[in-house]
């Protein structure tokens, strides 16, 4: 197991720095550093220094021909160009219905992937089976082999202990409490495995590939059948003493009497996770429907459109934006990444959120927070897997 919270704090700085920089690169081809310093949001010291590292390894190259940008101004720039993508790596999403791998290069291009939809939380054997049957899927998508790779991670929806690596309670995957996944996952491919929250990862895939890029204090909420908070503090990620930060799902409500999965009552999982908020729209969606009775609702993203439907994801928004709101009075963040299921509802989502938090949270703190639905859809946690294996893989080539 190749523990997320082992790498010491001033290396996992200079580690992200590397793969943002990479992943512009990546994303553009050649650029100058003042353009990757605007890109990136990274300071021209740090641009510097990253650039220095990456031509010592031979990643990319600098010359001084005009790089495309700057050629329309007739300035000559020394410009950066990404030699090769250098390593592969493999990513896994596990949700609470399915798994998806991906194979990416250095860079965050995404080469191959495959998803398979099955039950997660009542059979981990099974799930890690289908695992490995994806990564060779993936890994045909893009024309590789498993013995290209240089680095694996992925993310699971539990809580999982930091210092014993296995899967606590509460966690929308009962069947994996106690279970070790990185050791499991180690096991298959015959390798480290490096294991983080859903949440955690959906924090990182923003900052390295999403709307998040250049913000160093974020929130990023996975609200699903689970509603958890991954927290990018100062840059880094946060996990706590024991891994278990950012479990919002389990905060308490005022006069919310509703049983959770937890033991506890009036928990924000209980009322407004994507389960909650379906069975609210078939109820005003579709009202003869028999309890139970399967319902074809329409996508979340097209609900906008239905005034009672918008007001049920309203709703929803600002129960979570209650709790949103003391996180904010707390951390100060500069942005709230919403992601998972229900992110997919986008503005009536976002808006009750919005009017919660300018309710509960201290103005100083609520203006200083720009709250959004998250550009990757449901890929934040995929591309955060990603983006951790390819920390681990730019750290083993060095
Ligand atoms: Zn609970």
């Amino acid at each position: 197991m190749t523990a997320p919270a082992a790498a010491p704090a001033p290396s996992a700085r200079r580690l992200r720095t590397r793969a943002t920089l990479l992943a512009a690169l990546g994303e553009h081809g050649t650029l100058s550093r003042a353009e990757i310093s605007r890109l990136t949001g990274l300071s021209r010291s740090a641009v510097s220094s990253a650039v220095t590292d990456l031509l010592d390894e031979g990643l990319v190259s600098e010359t001084t021909s005009p790089s495309p940008a700057a050629a329309g101004r007739g300035r000559r720039a020394a410009a950066v160009t990404l030699r090769r993508a250098h390593a592969l790596v493999l990513a896994f999403d596990f949700g609470h219905t399915h798994v998806t791998a991906a194979v990416a290069d250095t860079t965050g291009t995404l080469l191959g992937e495959a998803t398979a939809h099955l039950d997660v939380d009542n059979h981990p054997r099974e799930v890690l089976d289908a695992a490995e049957n994806l990564a060779r899927q993936a890994l045909d998508a893009a024309g590789h082999r498993l013995d290209e790779i240089t680095a694996i991670a992925a993310g699971i929806p539990g809580a999982l202990d930091t210092r014993t690596n296995v899967v606590r309670a509460p966690s929308t995957l009962s069947q994996w409490i106690g279970m070790d996944p990185a050791a499991e996952l180690g096991r298959l491919f015959d390798r480290p495995v490096t294991v983080g929250n859903d949440a955690e990862m959906g924090a990182r895939g923003e900052r390295a590939y999403g709307t998040g890029r250049t913000v160093n204090d974020l929130v990023y909420v996975k609200a699903s059948t689970g509603i958890g908070a991954g927290l990018l503090l100062d840059g880094r990620i946060y996990r706590g003493a024991s891994g278990i930060s950012g479990e919002i799902g389990h905060i308490q409500l005022p006069d919310t009497g509703t049983w959770c999965r937890c033991g506890n009552r009036g928990c924000l999982e209980s009322v407004a996770s994507i389960v909650e908020v379906r069975r609210r729209l078939v109820h005003v969606l579709a009202p003869g429907a028999r309890p139970g009775e399967t319902v074809d609702l329409p996508p979340l993203d097209r609900l906008a459109e239905i005034p009672a439907a918008a007001r049920v994801i309203g709703e929803a928004g600002r129960t979570i934006g209650r709790v949103l709101a003391d996180l904010v009075n707390c951390l100060n963040p500069a942005a709230i990444i919403i992601g998972g299921e229900l992110g997919q509802a986008g503005a009536p989502l976002v808006h009750g959120i919005r009017e919660s938090v300018d309710r509960y949270a201290q103005p100083a703190v609520a203006e200083a927070v720009d709250i959004r639905a998250s550009r990757l859809g449901l890929r934040s946690e995929l591309y955060g897997a990603i983006d951790a294996a390819i920390a681990t893989a730019t750290a083993t080539t060095r």
